[in-house]
């Protein structure tokens, strides 16, 4: 008896696993046909500063189906990296990001905007990804301060070494780093002063309950409070309503991205949203 449903146990388990691994392999060659076929899209969440005004954007990519359908990055970036595509698209939102960055300096309204990108382990492990970064700033012609690359604490502390070489040769040529998600990993201020960063974002899991939680309010404090010590900027994300905000600005932020502001949009919405954001900025153009 026991025998058999062991055995049964066995086949429906072989079976799972089975349909997990091919839908996985299906995922895999949808993602590389998606490439070839130039469904990524950037979309742009705008950043703002105390005052509401613009700074600058996120970009965040999204997969486009032929039939419309958008497709968040962390249903795709996990297995992205996972089989090194990633590097293909880590690439392409460099280029991308460089290619808009050029567009905005031509404009006068859009001339000091930062725009970060979100940078993953093998990306930025790559030996010339420096060189990537420097080829593509060479080549569109962009004041390196205002590209900003995200890097979370996992990565920076994988291999800290490493990691501060990496991070030095790329500050050597005047891009900009923010830390991510930061708080939802292990790093300690030692471990922080070494590092040649910007800015940090403090996680929208501290935000999320901030006006109800004394605990992430705690956690937001001490964040910003090593942030003034380190003489790094600080921004949250996350901030959906005007009450998170407030608190935000209470206990020392000073710039904010989230949906209170504007949602991940795709370029012509993004900058609709940034006529609106920066109307003193716009009246000049
Ligand atoms: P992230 O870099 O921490 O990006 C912030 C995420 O929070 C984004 O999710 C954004 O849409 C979402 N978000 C922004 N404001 C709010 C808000 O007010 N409320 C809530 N609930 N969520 C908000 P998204 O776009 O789905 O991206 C997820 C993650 O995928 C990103 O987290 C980043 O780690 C990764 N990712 C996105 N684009 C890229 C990319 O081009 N390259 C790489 N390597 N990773 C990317
Ligand atoms: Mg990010
Ligand atoms: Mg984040
Ligand atoms: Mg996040």
């Amino acid at each position: 008896q026991a025998k058999q449903a062991g055995r049964n146990g066995m086949r429906f388990f072989d079976q799972r696993m089975q349909d997990t691994l091919s839908a996985r392999a299906q995922l895999e060659n949808e993602l590389r046909t998606a490439f070839d076929h130039q469904q990524f899209e950037l979309y742009y969440q705008g950043q703002v500063d105390a005052d509401g005004r613009a700074t600058g954007a996120e970009a965040l990519i999204r997969w486009i189906k032929p039939d419309g359908a958008s497709i968040s990055p962390a249903q795709f970036i996990p297995l992205a990296e996972e089989t090194g595509l990633i590097l293909l698209l880590g690439d392409w939102v460099l280029e991308q990001a460089c290619r808009q960055l050029r567009d905005w300096q031509h404009d006068a309204a859009t001339r000091e905007l930062v725009l970060s990108i979100n940078v993953s382990a093998k990306q930025f492990r790559q030996p010339d990804f420096c060189a990537r970064v420097r080829s593509a700033i060479e080549r569109y012609g962009i004041v390196p301060a205002r590209l900003k690359l995200e890097l979370t604490e996992g990565l920076l502390l994988d291999n800290i070494e490493d990691t501060i070489a990496s991070m030095t040769a790329l500050k050597a040529l005047g891009i900009k780093f923010s830390l991510d998600d930061f708080g939802t990993g292990y790093s300690s201020l030692q471990y922080l002063k070494r590092l040649p960063l910007d800015q940090l974002k403090i996680d929208q899991s501290f935000v999320r309950d901030l006006a109800s939680d004394p605990n992430d309010q705690a956690i937001v404090l001490t964040i910003i409070a090593m942030a003034r010590s380190l003489r790094l900027d600080v921004i949250a994300e996350g901030v959906e309503t005007q009450a998170q905000r407030q608190l935000l600005a209470e206990l020392g932020c000073d710039a904010y991205q989230g949906y209170l502001y504007s949602r991940p949009q795709p370029l012509p919405a993004f900058q609709s949203w940034l006529a609106e954001a920066s109307p003193a900025a716009t009246a000049c153009a």
